[in-house]
This record gives structure tokens, sequence and C-alpha cells, in this order.
């Protein structure tokens, strides 16, 4: 008989997703624009379910069942609208287009319109896990059409993640709305791995732990509050021990992050927005700043740094201190993340329910963590939330471990040790908190060199002071 669904691009990424598919019970229809990843999906795995393979795309369009639904999981950019161009004529009206691939929002708004034009539904979902996620159940987040998802929800949530009985799947919102939240859940990621990792240079450098007793540390975080995936790999991370040397395997490991580009395109869509992400944006410059080689050369043993380069802390209680700094610096990088959701959806259009999201990323994604039921749990509390951070439950989190936090952003200036993480997290805490902000100077600035107008605080209207003349004020 026909195939149920299709996919289109046969890397690890849609490999395993077909598998994952045929394993829950589904007809899989195989394409792949070389042969030979098709035919060895088959040779390798066709045991697992029913796969039906196809050596071009006419014959893998014919071998769908309509309404078809077709899955391309091939190279985001280029390669997928070379992809769709070829699809398209081949399709009828009402089949269903799905790019699980990491393409950007706004190209995934581009062809869904394009292909609406056409009667065709285009959904672009996110799709979260990396391979294994793929192949043992992602967290997925697709956008597009209402009518879309009613005949592909049933399959995504079948084969997504599941916590707790349910499923890590929902429809996230029309055209670009999946693409845009699965972006966002990268962001994320990064100010969470950037969390991390300032949490073990502090650690290790005030303490002189080795990685390996850092490892228990970050284990025992692993059963409070922190829990979460990230957490519980960073202990693995740090206890592995390199084959070659017999040392301990992150010290062999050259120190420059690479990125794929889509904790950049969280902030820069974040600065369109204007909604500040400083999180997820010391995240991806500190990645930035180590793989800048040429400067990090010229400055490595030559900028000085601070005398006291040590400092004389408690064990026990500087661990305590930099868990409290991770974990509220953490509800700082989420509360940003959410805000950047909540305006990119009133922008578009999209009616984006935030405590679903945070609900669909419990399971099957990088980001997986316990913390995400307390999100959750804060939207569900009030789904208009101005700040995760004005959510009781933030609120006390952050309360109860502020002066640790404090403490410990003193003692990285102190000893040198960069924590752009923690900082900025605390600034932007400290920011939002403030009853008056500096940003009264920055308008009079604005007035005195450009005429930039300002309000006053006590009445309506928008003023300028005549600087060079006799410094009376007028309504502008
Ligand atoms: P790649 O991104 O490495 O892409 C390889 C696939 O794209 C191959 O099937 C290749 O076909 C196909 N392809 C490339 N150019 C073309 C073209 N012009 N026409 C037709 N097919 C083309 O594969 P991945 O599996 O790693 O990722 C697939 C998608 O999933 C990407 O968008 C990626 O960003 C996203 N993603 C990846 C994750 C990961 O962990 N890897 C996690 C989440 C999402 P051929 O075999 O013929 O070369």
């Amino acid at each position: 008989g026909k195939a149920q669904i299709g996919v289109t691009g046969l890397a690890v990424m849609g490999r395993n997703l077909a598998r994952n598919l045929a394993r829950n019970g589904f007809r899989v229809a195989l394409h792949n624009r070389s042969q030979a990843r098709t035919d060895a999906l088959v040779a390798e795995f066709g045991s697992e379910g029913e796969f039906v393979p196809s050596t071009d795309l006419a014959g893998f369009v014919e071998s769908l069942e309509q309404p078809r639904k077709v899955i391309i999981m091939v190279k985001a950019g280029a390669p997928t609208d070379a992809v769709i161009d070829e699809l398209v004529p081949l399709l009828d009206e009402g089949d269903i287009v799905v790019d699980a691939g990491n393409a950007h929002f706004l190209d995934t708004r581009r062809r869904e319109s394009a292909l609406k034009e056409k009667g065709l539904h285009f959904v672009g979902s996110g799709v979260s896990g990396g391979e294994e996620g793929a192949l043992n159940g992602p967290s997925i987040m697709p956008g597009g059409s209402k009518e879309s998802y009613e005949s592909l929800g049933p399959i995504l949530t079948k084969i997504s993640a599941h916590v707790n009985g349910e499923p890590c799947c929902v429809h996230v919102g029309p055209d670009g709305a999946g693409h845009f939240v699965k972006m966002l859940h990268n962001g994320i990621e990064y100010a969470d791995m950037q969390l991390i990792a300032e949490a073990y240079d502090l650690l290790r450098h005030v303490l002189d732990l080795s990685p390996a007793e850092l490892a228990d540390v970050f284990r025992d975080w692993n059963t409070g509050d922190l829990e979460s995936f990230l957490i519980e790999i960073t202990a693995e991370v740090l206890s592995q021990t390199d084959p070659t040397t017999g040392g301990p395997f992150i010290d062999v490991v050259l120190d420059q992050a690479e990125q794929k580009g889509t904790g950049r395109w969280t902030v820069q869509s974040a600065l369109d927005l204007g909604i500040p992400v400083s999180g997820m944006a010391e995240a991806v410059f500190a990645r930035s700043l180590s793989g800048d080689v040429v400067r990090r050369e010229a400055a490595a043993g030559v900028l000085p740094g601070p005398s006291e380069a040590k400092v004389d802390v408690d064990h026990k209680a500087f661990i305590e201190d930099v868990r409290h700094a991770l974990y509220s610096s953490k509800i700082v990088a989420y509360a940003q993340g959410f805000d950047a959701i909540r305006a990119a959806s009133d922008e578009y259009d999209w009616n984006i329910d935030l405590g679903a999201m945070a609900k669909i990323w419990r399971g099957g994604c990088i980001i997986r963590a316990r913390f995400l039921d307390r999100v959750t749990e804060a939207y569900d509390r009030n789904p208009s939330l101005p700040s995760l951070l004005v959510d009781d439950y933030f609120k006390e989190a952050v309360a109860s471990g502020q002066e640790a936090w404090r403490r410990v952003v003193a003692t990285a200036a102190t000893v040198g040790v960069p924590a752009p993480g923690f900082s900025a997290a605390l600034s932007y805490y400290d920011g939002l908190r403030a009853e008056r902000l500096p940003a009264a100077l920055i308008q009079g600035l604005r007035d005195l060199f450009g005429a930039h107008t300002y309000k006053r605080v006590d009445r309506e209207g928008s003023f300028h002071l005549e600087w060079s003349g006799d410094r009376s004020e007028s309504t502008q």
C-alpha cells in the first residue's frame, strides 16, 4: 500500500526520524538526493518497520497516500528551497510539506505564504534533541496552519518524547512560530551552557578542584533545582579521562567553542524585537571570543590580571554560592527568552501559549530540565505574566540566592575569571528592579546634542531645553 508519511533527506536526522516513524507503526516513504543513503537505511534498518524507498522525487511523491505528508530534512537554507521547488509541482492541493530542518523563521514565513498560494500547507517544524532525540523521541515544535496540524498532530505527538504521559509536541502557532520557538530553544541552550561553563571555571580556579571532583559537584547539583540533561552530561564530560594522555579529557580539548548560527539568529531577532536577551548574547559573544585566536594570542600573558588572583573562601560555602549564581542566572536567561517569544508572538500574531512551550521542552530536547515545570506553573498561574522574575516562585528563588550571586560575581571580578553570563544576568536583574535608571541622563544628553526631546516625570508631553540659549523649556 501507499505510505502514510514520507521523509526526504536521509542524513543523520532524517534517517532517525524515518526510523522513529516506522518503529511507531507508520508506513514511511523514503527519498534522498543521493540514493546511497536510502539504500543504506533500508539495508541496515529495514526490519524496524515498513519503508517504501524511492530513487527519485516523483516516485517518492507517487508512493504517498493523499493528502500527502512530506517531511523535508535537508541542509537548511538554499538546499531546502531547492527541494521545495522540485517538490511543489509534483504535489496536489491540500498536501502538507513539513520542513523539519533548522530554518530561519523568516524563511519559513516566506515559504509558507508561497505554498499557501498554491493551495499547499507548509509547516515549519522545530525538531530538537539531536540524532538521539530524532530516533527515540524529540521535542517537536510545529508551526503552520491549524488545519495541517489536525492530520499531522496525531503522527508527530506519537513519535515525540513523552513526559508523565504527555507528548512533547504541540501546535505552536501559524507560519514561522514553530521555527521561531525552536530558534529560541537553541538560544536558551547557548545561555545554559555558558552559565554551566562559568560555574565550572570559577570553581576550578578558586577552589583548585580537579575535573573529577568537579564532576561530583555537578552530580550533586543534579539532584536539586538544577536537575537537567545539561548538568548531567557536564558531570559526564568532567569525569572523562583522555584515552591518549590518561589525564582529564577536558584538559586536552581545544578551548574554542564553535557555533552553527541559531544562537546568533536568536540574538539578532531579539535585537529587532527590542527585547534584551543579554544571557544569550553574552553566550554567543563568549563563543566568539573563545575562537578569536588572533586577539587571544596577542593578549594572553600580555595583559595584566589582578594582583590578587586567589581568594580565601570556604569550599562548601563557595560551591553553594556558585550553585545559587547558576540558578539565578538561568532564571534570568529563561525570563529573557520567554519575553522574546512573547514579543514575537505579538509582532506576528502567533498567539503562542508560553506555558505550553516550557512543557514540550521537558523531554526530548537538550534543555530538558526539572525547572521547566516551574515555568509552566508560573504561566498557568498568570498567562500574561510580564516577566518570569516577578512570578512568586522565581522571585523567591532569586531572592534567596541573590546575596550568594552577588558574592560570586564580585569574586569573579576579584580573581579575574570571566563570568559574562553571571554578571550580565545580575545587571539585568538589578536593572529590572531599579526604581530609577540612569536612562534619565541618556535622555538629557540626547536632548542636548541632538534636540531629541525628553519626557518629564510630572507632566505629559515631550520637551526640549534651549541648551545653547536661555535654557528655557519648550513643549515639542
Ligand atoms: P545535514 O544538515 O548535514 O544535511 C545533509 C542532507 O541534506 C543530506 O540528506 C543531503 O543529501 C541533503 N542535501 C543537501 N543539499 C541538498 C540539495 N541541494 N538538494 C537535496 N538534498 C540536499 O543533515 P542533518 O541530518 O545533520 O540535518 C538535517 C537538518 O536538521 C538540518 O536543517 C539541520 O540544521 C537540522 N537539525 C540537525 C540537528 C543535528 O543534531 N544534526 C538537530 C536538529 C536539527 P545528500 O545525501 O544527497 O548529500
